[in-house]
């Protein structure tokens, strides 16, 4: 893989670092061990993986692909590289991202923009471009990212991999640099629908040191992955979400979407459609609460405590709140500054009922689509991203442009459900289109299952 890496990097870009020493020792590490040892390990022992740089990684750089985290190298391990360590998997090195996995086409990293292996005049998707990239391009085998709005589903939709968003609290987020907390997951990005399955196996289950994990063991994945491999989904009962669909939704993508709910029919399951009449203002409820929690989120970066520090010019008083000032207009990006713009403007007084408390009711609502939904269906399915990759340039000048394409995702990180995208072939431009599962919170088998077997 670090072969791969050297002759797929200059036009993929998808590290912002590749650890080579570390990886090679811990390879070595697992090597030594006797065969006795190895049979214990999970069945992923001894196979690389590329980690989103917005996970820290005791002595690795780990910057979020900011300017204001440049040079940081962490003290300690996210609690997910611990579990991978003892797993026996060695680290390739960090993964690039929109800074703090802001966006959706991995343009707004502040250090480099990584090109989709299938047409590299394109975007691989965001936040998690670069995981998504190194997989697709068989730099990695597996990477791991997290999913906010959908930063693993729609980079695994846009360059033909799979991504799964776990039930919020099933992998733990000690050591996930935080965006917007009611909302972050870490999660798994592969080729294949068993590799995400045996990876979450190694990084789900509970931890102490994350509040808001779950406190059980993952769920029984690998085993659902398998079942679903015979092929047989003789009393599935799949819903299919009649609002993701219509307007802005590429025909292509619809096309192949309808084939693989054909497919599921074909292998026994019934399908009917499920109305989840609020999922509209999902979009409209997730770009409040978000920056509201990226705008608290991001206040720690001030220029005391990690990474830059810019003192204000000669003539400007030097005081403690001008340092972080000066610090915090050079550090950030424009995409970060306008979350953060957004967001205090949202919590401030006066505004809060308005904004906040408005988008916070939208998001019981949308919980109680999805809770209404499962008492009549299994699974629910739709397309993961309604377009496929664009060219680069062709959304960043227009914000909500960028934002609208996440109507597909936002839904589950609100709702707080397990998702995941595997690839549905590919569109008429030739290009890559994303089939997504969504399941009842804390049973994240059940989208296995059939995903494995439609894949
Ligand atoms: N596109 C979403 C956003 O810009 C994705 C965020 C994420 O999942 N990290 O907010």
């Amino acid at each position: 893989h670090l072969a791969v890496i050297e002759s797929a990097e200059p036009s993929v870009k998808a590290f912002l670092k590749v650890s080579a020493d570390q990886a090679l020792e811990q390879a070595d590490a697992f090597d030594a061990k006797s065969d006795e040892d190895k049979s214990q390990m999970p069945e992923l022992a001894g196979v690389p993986i590329a980690i989103k740089d917005m996970i820290v990684t005791k002595g690795i750089e780990t910057t979020a692909a900011s300017k204001i985290l440049e040079g940081w190298v962490p003290p300690y391990d996210a609690t997910v590289i611990e579990k991978l360590k003892a797993a026996g998997m060695p680290l390739l090195g960090k993964t690039n991202l929109d800074e703090f996995a802001q966006g959706s086409s991995t343009e707004h990293s502040a250090y480099q923009t990584t090109h989709n292996p299938w047409d590299t005049e394109r975007v691989p998707g965001g936040s998690g471009g670069g995981s998504a990239a190194a997989v697709a391009a068989f730099e990695a085998p597996l990477a791991l990212g997290t999913d906010t709005g959908g930063s693993i589903r729609q980079p695994g939709s846009l360059t033909g991999t799979v991504g799964v968003k776990p039930t919020y609290g099933g992998v733990s987020r000690f050591g996930a640099i935080a965006m917007a907390s009611s909302l972050d997951q870490i999660g798994p990005c592969s080729r294949t629908v068993l590799d995400s399955a045996l990876l979450q196996e190694v990084i789900g289950g509970h931890d102490k040191r994350d509040s808001t994990s779950i406190p059980e063991g993952p769920r029984p994945m690998v085993a659902a992955a398998r079942e679903g491999m015979k092929r047989d989904l003789k009393g599935l009962k799949v819903g299919l979400i009649k609002e993701l669909g219509g307007e802005g939704f590429q025909p292509g993508v619809m096309a192949r979407f309808n084939e693989g709910v054909k497919k599921l029919e074909e292998m026994g399951a019934e399908v009917i459609e499920v109305s989840l009449p609020h999922l509209p203002y999902s979009l409209g409820a997730y770009y409040i609460i978000m920056p509201s929690e990226v705008s608290s989120n991001l206040a720690r970066y001030d220029g005391m405590r990690y990474g830059l520090r810019v003192m204000p010019p000669a003539g400007v008083p030097q005081t403690a709140a001008n340092m972080m000032a000066y610090t915090r207009e050079a550090g950030f990006g424009d995409e970060v500054k306008r979350r953060i713009i957004l967001g205090t403007y949202a919590l401030s007084a006066g505004y809060y009922d308005a904004w906040y408390g408005s988008a916070q009711k939208v998001r019981t609502l949308i919980i109680d689509d999805f809770k209404k939904a499962f008492e009549k269906v299994d699974v629910l399915v739709g397309p993961t991203s309604p377009v496929t990759a664009f060219k680069f340039g062709e959304k960043t000048e227009d914000p909500m442009a960028m934002y609208a394409i996440d109507i597909t995702t936002i839904p589950a990180n609100l709702a707080g459900v397990p998702a995941m995208s595997i690839p549905a072939g590919l569109s008429d431009d030739g290009l890559p289109v994303g089939f997504q599962f969504l399941a009842p919170q804390q049973r994240d088998e059940v989208m296995y299952k059939p995903a494995a077997a439609l894949e």
